[in-house]
C-alpha cells in the first residue's frame, strides 16, 4: 500500500489508539474466559477487501451481482463448519452470538410463547430470556439454574419446570459454568414435553469441535455459537441445525434479523475452521483443559472456594466470600487490573451482592494458553492473583506484581 494512504498517515489518532491497545494486549495477562487471540491469518482475512462487498442472500442466491468470489468463501466456510461439527445445516452469517440466538427465536417462537432457560445469576447468558434483553421482553421466560448445594445444573428441577411450564423452546448453554453439560439429557426432557431445544455452545465451541466436551449436535434442534471464544476465530456467530429447520433458520437470519453479511468476517471464519480442523488445535484445547485445572487447583490450595468445587472446561468461578468476605468481585477486578491481570467479576450461585459488585471472579485460560503458557506459568499466575487479593490496598505490592506480570508476558509474545 502507498505509505501516504497508511492508517498512521491518514488517521494518526486512531492508529495510536490501536497501537496502545496492541501494547495492552502484549503486557496484560488475559484471563477473561470469553476472550482469545486469533491468528494473524484470521486477522488478515478480516482486514481484507472482502469488507467492500454487499452479498445479501446466500451462495448462488444473492440479491447483488459480483458475488462469485464471496460465494466461494462462504461455501468454503459452510463446508468446513459441517466437517468440524458434523452438523446437517449451518448458517455462518450471524454477526455475533446474540444475532444467532435471536434468529433461532424468530424462527420457532411467537411473541408471548413460553421458554425455559438458565438464569443469568447461575451462569446463563443475557440472550437466554434476561428481562432487559429482547429475548426476555418478547417471550414468557422461566429460569432453571444450578443446585444450591452441588452447584451443578439441576436437571431434576429443569424437568419439573418443563412439566409445569410446557415451554415451546428450552435453551441450554452458559457463559459462566465450569462443568460438563449433559446435552442429551436436556434434549430428552425438552422433547418429552414437546419443546424444541437450542444448545448455545458460545463458550465451549473449541472443546466441542475437538471432542473434549460432548457435542449437542446429535441431540439439539438448533446449536448456536460464537466463533471468537475458545474457537479462536474472528468475532462472530453461527447457527447449526437439523436439515428440517434449514429454510426457517436461513430466512430468520436474512431477511429476518440481518441485512448484508460481513464477508470479510466470514472469510475469517473459514480460516478459523481450517485451523480448528488441524491436529495442533486439538493439542491446544487439551492444554486449555490442563491449564485451567492447574490454575484452579492452585487457587483452591491457596484457600479460596471454587464454585462447584472445580472445573471440567476452560474456566472456573472463585467465590470470594468464604476467604475475603469484605472484598467484592468489583474491588478484586479493579485491583488485579492495576497489576495487569485482566478478568471479570461474576455473580456466584446464591449471590448476596448486586450484579455490579458481585462476590465472585470468573477466570479462564484460553487466551494465555494461546500465548504458549503451560502449567508452570499457571502456578505463577495463581500466586500473582493471591498476592493482589490479599494486599488489595497496598499499591507497592501490587506494583511489584505488575512488574512480574510484564516480565512473564515478555516471554510469551503475541504473534502480531
Ligand atoms: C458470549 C455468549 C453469547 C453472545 O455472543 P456475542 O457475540 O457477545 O453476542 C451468547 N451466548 C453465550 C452462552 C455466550 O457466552
Amino acid at each position: 500500500m502507498d505509505s501516504q494512504k497508511d492508517l498512521p498517515h491518514v488517521d494518526p489518532e486512531v492508529a495510536a489508539i490501536i497501537e496502545r491497545e496492541h501494547q495492552r494486549q502484549e503486557e496484560h495477562l488475559e484471563l477473561i474466559a470469553s476472550e482469545n487471540f486469533t491468528s494473524p491469518a484470521v486477522i488478515q482475512a478480516v482486514g481484507s477487501v472482502l469488507t467492500n462487498k454487499y452479498a445479501e442472500g446466500y451462495p448462488q442466491k444473492r440479491y447483488y451481482g459480483g458475488c462469485e468470489f464471496v460465494d466461494q468463501v462462504e461455501s468454503l466456510a459452510i463446508e468446513r463448519a459441517k466437517q468440524l461439527f458434523h452438523c446437517e445445516h449451518v448458517n455462518v452469517q450471524p454477526h455475533s452470538g446474540t444475532q444467532a440466538n435471536v434468529a433461532v427465536y424468530l424462527s420457532c417462537l411467537s411473541p408471548g410463547d413460553p421458554i425455559l432457560t438458565m438464569s443469568l445469576e447461575d451462569g446463563g447468558h443475557l440472550t437466554h430470556g434476561y428481562c432487559k434483553n429482547i429475548s426476555g421482553m418478547l417471550y414468557r421466560t422461566t429460569h432453571y439454574g444450578v443446585h444450591r448445594e452441588t452447584e451443578f445444573i439441576d436437571y431434576d428441577a429443569l424437568e419439573e419446570l418443563a412439566k409445569t411450564v410446557r415451554p415451546k423452546l428450552v435453551t441450554i448453554g452458559a457463559s459462566a459454568y465450569a462443568r460438563t453439560i449433559d446435552f442429551e439429557r436436556v434434549a430428552d426432557i425438552a422433547h418429552h414435553y414437546g419443546a424444541l431445544l437450542m444448545a448455545d455452545i458460545a463458550h465451549i465451541a473449541g472443546l466441542v469441535a475437538t471432542g473434549l466436551h460432548p457435542s449437542p449436535v446429535p441431540f439439539a434442534d438448533f446449536v448456536t455459537t460464537t466463533t471468537h471464544k475458545t474457537l479462536r476465530g474472528p468475532r462472530g456467530g453461527m447457527i447449526m441445525c437439523k436439515e428440517a429447520f434449514a429454510k426457517c433458520i436461513d430466512s430468520a437470519l436474512f431477511p429476518g434479523t440481518q441485512g448484508g453479511p460481513l464477508m470479510h468476517v466470514i472469510a475469517g471464519k473459514a480460516v478459523c475452521f481450517k485451523e480448528a480442523l488441524s491436529p495442533e488445535f486439538r493439542t491446544y484445547q487439551e492444554q486449555i483443559l490442563r491449564n485451567t485445572k492447574a490454575l484452579c487447583t492452585e487457587i483452591q490450595q491457596r484457600g479460596y472456594r471454587i464454585v462447584s468445587g472445580g472445573t471440567d472446561n476452560h474456566l472456573f468461578l472463585v467465590d470470594l466470600r468464604a476467604t475475603l468476605p469484605d472484598v467484592s468481585g468489583k474491588d478484586a477486578q479493579m485491583a488485579l487490573e492495576k497489576a495487569n491481570i485482566t478478568l471479570n467479576k461474576n455473580t456466584v450461585p446464591g449471590e448476596t451482592r448486586s450484579p455490579f459488585q458481585a462476590s465472585g471472579l470468573r477466570i479462564g485460560s484460553p487466551a494465555v494458553t494461546t500465548r504458549g503458557m503451560k502449567e508452570p506459568e499457571m502456578l505463577q499466575i495463581a500466586e500473582f492473583i493471591d498476592t493482589v487479593l490479599r494486599n488489595l490496598n497496598n499499591d507497592t505490592i501490587i506494583a511489584t506484581v505488575r512488574e512480574r506480570v510484564i516480565a512473564l508476558t515478555k516471554q510469551f509474545p503475541l504473534p502480531y
